[in-house]
């Protein structure tokens, strides 16, 4: 059974707590990326699960047992690092074959093993080379294939794709997922970068001060943000939040002071409770156009600053109030420097968070 769960996992180091009470589970085939600032605990939960790091109060499973004790070689994971320690003078192929001389194979079934997974990770042509005369994105496959060419109950990956340029990072997010969903194995991958997250993960723990701040799939974490953190931390551009007050509730909807503007957004019943108190209002990029005229759902300021994104633009609109707010808008859409925008927000996409920032819902 190829599953991981930590319960209550804590680690101390000294009177400095890195990660606090994380619950996490893992299941068969799934891909969960553990994914915050640096710092932030997420290399530290790998290593208690790999048996890297002690574990100072709470639990690890591995295939339904209790790993706590175990040293990382009984754990029957593997593991890919940042830094792939190919060794130098061996050529790839001989890196790849090295984990299953252990497993009392014979030459020849070692050497079909080798075969298969330089076929999944395309590395057939490139088996007799030495690893200083392969591209880096190469090297990391062959990182890859050595990981999983002894066939283990799951995967640990810490940051994999951080040394690659941006081209190589991008195809190779997409092979690993593809290696990944062929082998039903439960995964963890470590990285601070959200595009490899939300691309490669069924599931997205997203990590603050050694907390899980939420856990869910891309679409949840990105649409349905707990609080006011996940929500300027998933999306690029970053969503606008902006400080606001709940002044009045009629018929379903809430007229919210934003500064200078007046919004008035559908609210769900349980902020009938708000009406008085300090909010924020948590607005994607992509949720705000330009329209003619100011209406109750619009907000106004002046073009500061223009960024093309290729098809996109991202526009910096100064408001009354000094706030800056970006606007992404489709490459045809143009605005000039200085110029007035009404932009009305789409109130699907528009998010409330109470004076203590979670999501009121
Ligand atoms: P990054 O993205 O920068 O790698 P991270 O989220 O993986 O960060 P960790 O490496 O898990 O963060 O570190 C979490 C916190 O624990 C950091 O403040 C770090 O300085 C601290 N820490 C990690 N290892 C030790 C150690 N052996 N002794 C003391 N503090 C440590």
């Amino acid at each position: 059974m190829s599953t991981i769960e930590a319960t209550s996992l804590t680690k101390t180091f000294g009177s400095f707590t890195a990660v606090r009470d994380v619950d996490m589970s893992v299941g068969e085939g799934e891909v969960v990326c553990l994914l915050g600032p640096s710092g932030c605990g997420k290399t530290t939960t790998l290593r208690m699960i790999a048996g890297l790091e002690s574990v100072t109060e709470g639990e690890v499973k591995i295939g339904g047992r209790v790993m706590n004790r175990l040293p990382p070689e009984k754990r029957d994971i593997a593991m890919v690092f940042q830094f792939y320690a190919l060794y130098p003078s061996v050529s790839i192929g001989g890196n790849i074959e090295m984990p299953l001389y252990h497993l009392g194979l014979s030459a020849e079934e070692r050497g079909r093993e080798v075969a298969r997974v330089a076929e999944i990770l395309q590395l057939g042509e490139v088996l007799e080379r030495l690893p200083g005369q392969l591209s880096e994105g190469e090297k990391q496959r062959a990182a890859v294939a050595r990981a999983i060419v002894r066939d283990p109950n799951c995967f640990l990956f810490d940051e994999p794709l951080s040394r690659l340029d941006v081209e190589q990072r991008h195809s190779m997010r997409g092979q690993i997922k593809e290696v990944l969903s062929g082998l039903s194995k439960a995964t963890v991958i470590v990285t601070h970068d959200q595009m490899e997250a939300l691309t490669m993960a069924n599931r997205i723990a997203i990590m603050r001060d050694g907390m899980i701040e939420q856990i869910g799939t891309p679409h949840e974490v990105f649409s349905q943000p707990r609080n006011v953190f996940v929500a300027g931390f998933i999306g690029s551009p970053k969503m606008n939040l902006l400080d606001g007050r709940l002044s009045t509730i009629k018929d379903g909807k809430a007229t919210i002071e934003l500064g200078a503007d007046n919004v008035v957004f559908p609210v769900p019943a349980a902020a009938e409770a708000l009406v008085g108190s300090h909010l924020t209002i948590g607005i994607r990029p992509r949720a705000l156009e330009p329209v003619d005229s100011p209406s109750e759902r619009s907000l106004t300021g002046q073009v500061e600053l223009i960024e093309p994104m290729g098809a996109e633009t991202l526009v910096h609109v100064r408001d009354e109030d000094e706030r800056d707010l970006r606007v992404v808008l489709p490459r045809e859409r143009k605005v000039a420097p200085g110029e007035v925008l009404h932009l009305a927000c789409d109130l699907t996409q528009t998010h409330i968070f109470d004076d203590s920032g979670l999501a009121v819902r």
